[in-house]
């Protein structure tokens, strides 16, 4: 089979299907993206990349970086973080308040906006300058220096942020919040912002298709247990109340955030990004959603 091939006539049907989703609008910044936008890149660990549609143009990965800022806690702290927060699946959307009373502040994974805040506030209270040392993590994975945040989405996510101001203020009443909540709220909005395009995705995320080597010098980055079970919470955590769905549809591990991409993972094989800017009710872009559930199942490559 020609992953290439597969890849070109998948986007070609997704393409074309009724987009029923929407633009993120509660963040003002993220509707000044041209919402019909559509690329695709995969990138696997025998060398080969492919990219279509807008593959080049960059967008705000947004919950997706949370999968790389519990990468850096992990390295850094072994299985000390779990403490802090649990790995079982929230069933609530994304920026739920819900489950943190009945659970004392301990949020229920690291992809969820509570649990990214506690992931950060890690951070925080172990690196001497995070915001720089988070960006050199990546930029190291991946060999790419041109990684960047995006000051002005970054800005635009803290101009209306009252409910993950309130998140977090909530779980620091908790005392699972060691560091003041505003510096913790700067540093998570920083990470959201990060932009990059599908190729530079899919090759930054090839490191958790290979037991957590970095690809270019099979350096690790993560142990290779670690690895696996990042892989396990994008499983079963990644799509927020939608990651059953995923899992049943899709059939990889994966990560999505509200500025329209994907990524996701076929351990020892490919890493692969979609982005369509047009999100569903969950949260999770429409037709990257569809492009991925034809694309594992046209293929035949997915992990189960
Ligand atoms: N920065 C966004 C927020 O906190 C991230 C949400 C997402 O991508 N699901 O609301």
């Amino acid at each position: 089979m020609n992953l290439e091939e597969v890849i070109q006539a998948t986007w070609e049907k997704v393409k074309n299907i009724d987009d029923k989703g929407l633009l993120a609008s509660y963040i003002p910044e993220l509707v000044n993206v041209d919402a019909e936008s559509f690329g695709v890149h995969i990138s696997t660990i025998d060398d080969t990349n492919f990219g279509i549609g807008d593959y080049r143009e960059r967008f705000s990965v947004q919950s997706i970086a949370k999968v790389l800022s519990l990468s850096l806690a992990y390295s850094l702290l072994g299985e000390n973080i779990w403490t802090r927060v649990g790995v079982e699946p929230s069933g609530t959307s994304f920026n739920s308040l819900v489950q943190l009373e009945a659970d004392k502040g301990i949020p229920r994974n690291p992809f969820i906006n509570a649990g990214a805040m506690v992931i950060s506030d890690i951070l925080l209270s172990n690196l001497e300058n995070p915001k720089e040392e988070f960006l050199s993590f990546i930029r190291n994975i991946s060999d790419n220096p041109e990684l960047n945040y995006s000051g002005k989405i970054a800005a635009s996510e803290k101009s209306v942020g009252f409910r993950n101001v309130a998140l977090c203020n909530f779980i620091k009443s908790f005392g699972n919040i060691k560091n003041e909540p505003s510096d913790v709220l700067d540093f998570y909005f920083d990470l959201c912002s990060l932009e990059m395009n599908c190729k530079e995705l899919s090759d930054l995320f090839l490191f958790l298709a290979n037991n957590g080597c970095k690809i270019s010098d099979n350096s690790p980055i993560l142990t290779k247990s670690q690895c696996k079970r990042i892989n396990a919470l994008m499983q079963t955590c990644g799509f927020y109340d939608e990651s059953g769905e995923f899992a049943f549809k899709v059939g990889l591990p994966g990560k999505s955030g509200v500025g329209g991409g994907i990524v996701a993972i076929h351990p020892n094989h490919y890493a692969i990004a979609v982005w369509s800017p047009k999100l569903n009710e969950k949260g999770n872009s429409y037709k990257g959603m569809k492009f991925l559930e034809e694309f594992t199942t046209k293929s035949q490559l997915s992990i189960f």
